[in-house]
């Protein structure tokens, strides 16, 4: 059943799109790629007129799914909109394997099983609204399974490349939700070039993170139901797997429209970029000081949806990080490990690598002293942890040869 926040047509509050480096104003309702000058576009609103339609109580008398959202976001028509569930995620805390202000909001509950799905079912229904047909996207892995499952329910068709050593359950979903599906000899910018240069022959619409504009939009969500979930207020700090950063980039956008709205004050999160120390490119460029970050060279960790050695928001991020007084944090892989196997066997929260990668942050930053150790923080769980290879703890029982049962 359609979630009643979706039920009705109805107008939405975009008034344009604005680059994010120079400001130069783009007009809503057409597709767009990235801005003249190579740069993400953003989404503006009247927010005043979005403030006049619903209220802060008005947000707390409706479901809570992800449309619960709708006036602060771009879909004109609700019949664009592909849902396949898109609920609210909850918070758990994890104070064995954290600590006693450590809250994990878990993503893996999402469609899909990740949280790609809040971008993905924006982006997709902004492509279905302004007619697109065609899409490509290169993918670590759960983008191109959100992809796939919006894009074949809205009737559109898709070319998804990834990484030869993609996870396998991703490959494979993707096929499964009905999307062709290439494995690549190169890592993903090396798919996104492959994916560009079609583009650029006009074969299909390029759905590369951050070079079309709504999947900003979809993972906003995050910062806007996170900041309702607490009762509007905001954490101390939240620890966030870094990627391509469009969650980072989106929930710092989010609390910014959240302020303009008056339904929260100035106070910020210290924003931590979590990344993998096999892949660091925003961390070095974070420490060196610079604007923007330059292309990690044999990127490699098991911590796959964040192996993106360049990206294109890689400014955005910085931003964001520095304005809230937080850092750009790499943690290995033994790290993730550990951090993963301790919060399932301790607090019984199976996380995915990148999930852990958090978790493993949190604890250098309160050893570094940056985060108090009872500290309210968030940490964002990106993907069910069930999609990706466990130990084998388990042990052999002979029923025809039993030992004492009490040693079971
Ligand atoms: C995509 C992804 C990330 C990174 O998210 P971004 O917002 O693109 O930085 C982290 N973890 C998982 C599991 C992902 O699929």
């Amino acid at each position: 059943m359609l979630s009643a926040n979706l039920q009705g047509e109805r107008a939405t509050f975009v008034t344009h799109l604005e680059c994010s480096m120079t400001g130069e104003r783009y007009p809503a309702d057409r597709l767009h790629g990235l801005s003249a000058a190579g740069k993400p576009l953003l989404v503006r609103y009247d927010l005043s007129a979005a403030g006049r339609a619903v209220s802060r109580d008005g947000m707390a008398s409706r479901p809570t799914d992800l449309w619960r959202w709708r006036e602060l976001l771009p879909v004109r028509h609700t019949s664009s909109v592909v849902s396949l569930g898109e609920i609210e995620t909850p918070l758990i805390p994890i104070p064995r394997s954290g600590g006693p202000g450590v809250i994990v909001k878990d993503e893996g509950r999402l469609p899909t099983g990740s949280f790609k799905a809040r971008g993905l079912v924006m982006a997709v229904a902004m492509a279905k609204e302004l007619g697109v047909t065609r899409i490509a996207m290169p993918t670590n892995g759960n983008a191109g399974a959100a992809l796939a499952a919006y894009a074949t329910r809205a009737g559109i068709e898709t070319v998804v490349l990834c990484p030869d050593d993609t996870p396998e359950v991703n490959v494979r979903e993707i096929a499964a939700q009905g999307a062709r599906v290439w494995r690549v000899n190169g890592l993903i910018d090396d798919c996104g070039a492959i994916v560009g240069k079609g583009a650029a022959e006009g074969l299909w619409f390029d759905f590369s993170t951050l070079k079309e504009p709504y999947r900003i939009e979809g993972k906003k969500t995050m910062g806007l139901e996170l900041a309702a979930q607490l009762g509007w207020r905001l954490p101390k700090a939240i620890f966030y797997p870094t990627g391509g950063g469009t969650g980072l980039i989106g929930m710092w956008k989010a609390f910014d429209e959240l302020e303009q709205l008056g339904w929260i004050g100035p106070e910020r999160p210290k924003m931590f970029a979590v990344q993998a120390s096999g892949c660091a490119p925003i961390v070095k460029a974070f420490e060196a000081g610079e604007e923007h970050a330059e292309r990690w060279e044999n990127a490699h960790t098991i911590a796959a949806g964040i192996r993106v050695p360049r990206a294109v928001g890689d400014f955005l991020i910085l931003r964001a990080v520095r304005e809230s007084g937080g850092r750009a944090l790499a943690v290995d892989d033994e790290a993730i490990e550990q951090a993963t196997a301790d919060c399932a066997a301790q607090d019984g929260l199976l996380l995915c690598p990148e999930g852990g990668a958090t978790l493993a942050a949190w604890r250098k930053a309160v050893a570094e002293g940056l985060v108090g150790a009872d500290d309210e923080v968030v940490l964002f769980n990106c993907a069910t942890g069930l999609k990706y290879p466990l130990a084998d703890r388990s042990h052999v029982l002979d029923r025809n040869d039993l030992p004492p049962l009490e040693t079971l």
